[in-house]
């Protein structure tokens, strides 16, 4: 059983994590590598729960002890009491290895490491730590607050106490955890981006337009969103990279990027996040880009 828990990053999902771990009595040491980006997180973390408690999904005493029990700082000695660590730094095979190597050291014997990647192998970085059978995927979708499912993904070494504890963990924080075995983009963003990126190559072959495709596929798939207006939700270099993961990893040319979709990453067109992607979100109302 867990009482403490370590995150590592507090961006977006780290963030996230830390918010939903702590409404769930868990306490929290958030890590990140400066003073700024924690405060700003607590900022993120406390903006978030005040609109739960306007929306009366927990109560203004919940809000205060949540944010009682998650203590932020810079060092890596923060993990040294933590039952589990969540790694939910940045996207980059190095930055993690790192990470892992030096968490492993400062940490107590029994306690697990899960790791939030999207896209690199579970088996690979299990072997950064020095306790491949306590280390397992945690994939949490964002905003971690609102998103149902956590994708847990046991490495080749991971043993079944690890993915069990998880399984339990996922279900205090009120979620739905789902097995994956360890391959490519795991489940969601194997199926999900290969459909963005036909969704690009029927914009690239001139089947129809930005508008046409997403209100097709609202109104006929009966998707909430269309599938251009999800790439710019997710961010275009995110759906890049997951693409050129996929089209590496399993080494087949079905996977193989559209064009179009570099084109508009090597124009820093990437979506929402940039006020621009497939959509140009710089006035009121959104306007297709081709
Ligand atoms: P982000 O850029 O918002 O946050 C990453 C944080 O990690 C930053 O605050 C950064 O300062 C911190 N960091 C970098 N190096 C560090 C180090 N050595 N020690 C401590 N902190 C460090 O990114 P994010 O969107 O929160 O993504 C984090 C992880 O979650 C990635 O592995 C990503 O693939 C995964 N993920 C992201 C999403 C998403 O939609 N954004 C969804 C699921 C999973």
């Amino acid at each position: 059983m867990f009482k403490k828990i370590g995150i590592i990053g507090a961006g977006q999902m780290g963030s996230g994590i830390a918010q939903v771990s702590s409404l769930a009595s868990f306490e929290v040491n958030l890590i990140d590598v400066s003073d700024i980006l924690l405060q700003n997180s607590i900022n993120k973390i406390n903006t978030n729960m005040e609109r739960q408690v306007k929306r009366n999904l927990i109560e203004e005493e919940d809000r205060l002890a949540a944010l009682d029990r998650i203590k932020v700082g810079t060092e890596m000695n923060l993990v040294s009491d933590c039952d589990l660590v969540i790694e939910a730094a940045t996207e980059q095979e190095q930055v993690k290895i790192k990470i892992l190597k030096e968490l492993s050291s400062h940490l107590k014997p029994n306690a697990i490491i899960a790791t939030n990647t999207s896209s690199i192998s579970i088996t690979s970085l299990a072997s950064a730590t020095d306790r491949a059978d306590k280390f397992i995927g945690m994939h949490f979708f964002n905003p971690v607050p609102v998103m149902k499912l956590v994708e847990i993904i046991p490495g080749l070494a991971t043993d079944k106490n690890t993915t069990d504890l998880i399984k339990d963990l996922t279900t205090q924080l009120g979620k739905l955890g789902i097995i994956s075995e360890d391959f490519p983009a795991f489940i969601v963003n194997r199926i999900l981006l290969p459909m963005i990126n036909e969704a690009v190559y029927t914009l690239h072959e001139g089947v129809s337009s930005i508008d046409s495709i997403d209100s097709a596929m609202k109104l006929g798939a009966n998707h909430p969103m269309g599938p251009l207006e999800l790439a710019d939700f997710i961010g275009l270099d995110t759906c890049l990279s997951v693409m050129q993961v996929l089209h590496k990893g399993l080494a087949d040319s079905k996977y193989r990027p559209c064009p179009l979709l570099v084109k508009y990453v090597d124009a820093g067109w990437l979506g929402r996040k940039t006020g621009r992607g497939f959509y140009d979100y710089k006035n009121d109302k959104k306007s297709a880009t081709r």
